[in-house]
């Protein structure tokens, strides 16, 4: 439990879902990684770090999201060299409104729906990197991007034998806007 200012608690995820979350990342990077052709050298490039409830400052949590992705100029830890890329994109989870879904939805498994918002969430931040889209996009282009990024993450989830993916990609296909972008 994480209790917030206003003293409403949040559920945040168990250890045994801590450690289903590390394997949906690694099973993310790779299904990413294969459709973008990216190398895990090239990986590093991508600065990104997943966080959730627990790791959240109170300004990184919200209650309308599964997650919120923050774009910093340069990482807080990371020294960069003058010409060196330093963008940064803060994905947080928002482990109560995630766990809250789930518990109104009894056919959902954790593994395959972390799957579903981490590949999610990776396919913005590479496009966002790859300037394909904007992070500092209008309100329509955003809903747009959100169509696109859905469209893709289904389609790439498809392909994957994972059990209980078929359920996790039909609750998606009714949701439309999954994060909130802070800048
Ligand atoms: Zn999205």
């Amino acid at each position: 439990m994480r209790t917030g200012k206003e003293g409403n608690i949040r559920k945040v995820f168990s250890t045994d879902q801590i450690l289903e979350l590390d394997h949906a990342i690694e099973i993310s990077e790779d299904i990413i990684g294969d459709h973008f052709k990216i190398s895990t050298s090239q990986w590093k490039r991508y600065r990104y770090d997943i966080k959730s409830l627990r790791d959240l400052q109170e300004a990184e949590i919200t209650d309308e999201a599964f997650a919120q992705i923050l774009r910093y100029a340069q990482h807080p830890n990371i020294r960069m060299r003058g010409s060196e890329w330093g963008e940064y994109f803060k994905i947080c989870l928002q482990d109560h409104v995630i766990l809250r879904a789930m518990e109104t939805q009894p056919d959902l498994l954790f593994l395959p729906f972390m799957v579903y918002i981490i590949t999610h969430e990776l396919i913005h931040v590479v496009r966002f990197a790859r300037f394909v889209q904007s992070f500092y996009a209008s309100e329509r282009e955003r809903l747009q991007e959100e169509a696109v990024v859905h469209s893709l993450t289904q389609d790439l989830l498809s392909r994957i034998k994972l059990s209980g993916m078929k359920e996790t990609l039909h609750f998606f296909s009714k949701v439309v806007q999954m994060e909130i972008f802070l800048g």
